[in-house]
């Protein structure tokens, strides 16, 4: 039904001038509310560019935005705004984006003030809840980033979120650079604050151990396509697409010791010039003369299962 579904991220390439780079190209994207979407690919891909398509960062060359079945862009501009704080991004360092001069408390406590969402007065208090609610001793919040360690800066990009009351949050290789053990303490965190308040997220990341780790659904990137898509048990127990298959096959887990991202044989072309036809071809064990010439489009290939590959045609 329509009312169950928030859609916030639908653009379309087509019809593009010549010079230009199509990270993302033709994907269409749905995200039910209190889901968790696990955006996967390699570096290069195009996931981070959808990631900030999705929240506005970054302007679509055609097709739309929606939020539960609104264009975004056509909406009043107070609504835009209320929308630009319903969805916020977390960033793999957070510690590049907190302003390394302010304390903990006007880091998170800044924007929600600014926004009238809190009052002045109570800011410090709103700020002890936030940082109670991440983990931290909210006694740390008249200290400095650099007074941190990489999980706790961690908490503090996830409480600086969570203080605009976001309803879907962006998550860009939010647990990337950090030790394993941490990585898992920092999912769990995550996993409670979407049960706690009611979350949303698009979880990008390199990383299918990370991904199996938290999400529902996976969607699998290539070359700035949606190659496969489908529930995460449904993926992890019978992938489809060779391009997943290969992820799958060489992918560290949170306890394995990661490794370079490598997944799969071969190279991955530039997305300035992108393979005929199929883009993984030239990687494919399985391609096949067709694979060259015609792009193959997504296909249910079990119940809400979708994977573009033409071996499912014959
Ligand atoms: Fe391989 Fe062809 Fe399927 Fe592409 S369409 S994944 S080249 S078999
Ligand atoms: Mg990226």
């Amino acid at each position: 039904p329509a009312d169950a579904i928030d859609r916030v991220a639908r653009a379309f390439g087509a019809g593009k001038p010549a010079e230009v780079v199509h990270a993302v190209d033709r994907v269409s994207l749905d995200i039910r509310r209190g889901e968790v979407v696990g955006l996967v690919g390699e570096s290069g891909c195009g996931k981070s560019t959808l990631g900030r398509m999705a929240v506005g960062l970054h302007t679509l060359s055609s097709g739309t935005r929606q939020w539960q079945g609104d264009d975004i862009d056509a909406m009043p501009a107070a609504r835009q705004r209320a929308l630009r704080l319903a969805m916020q991004m977390i960033f793999q360092d957070p510690y590049a984006s907190l302003n390394p001069r302010l304390r903990v408390d006007a880091i998170v406590g800044e924007a929600p003030v600014a926004h009238g969402l809190v009052p002045r007065a109570q800011r410090s208090d709103y700020v002890a809840e936030l940082l109670q609610r991440v983990g931290l001793d909210p006694a740390l919040a008249r200290r400095f980033p650099h007074q941190f360690s990489g999980g706790q800066r961690a908490r503090i990009g996830i409480a600086r979120a969570l203080a605009v009351k976001p309803e879907l949050l962006v998550c860009d290789e939010a647990v990337a650079a950090l030790d394993v053990s941490i990585q898992a303490q920092v999912l769990n965190l995550f996993m409670r604050l979407r049960d706690e308040l009611d979350l949303t997220y698009l979880f990008i990341s390199h990383d299918l151990g990370v991904v199996r780790h938290i999400a529902d659904r996976v969607v699998i990137m290539y070359l700035g396509r949606i190659v496969e898509s489908a529930p995460a048990d449904e993926l992890f127990a019978h992938p489809n697409h060779p391009y997943t298959i290969g992820l799958l096959a060489s992918a560290p887990t949170l306890e394995v010791k990661k490794i370079a991202f490598q997944p799969v044989a071969g190279e991955m072309p530039s997305p300035l010039h992108p393979p005929s036809g199929c883009h993984f071809h030239p990687r494919c064990p399985h391609a096949m003369p067709r694979c060259r010439v015609e792009q193959p489009l997504l296909k249910e290939v079990a119940p809400q299962h979708f994977s573009a590959c033409h071996l499912n045609d014959s």
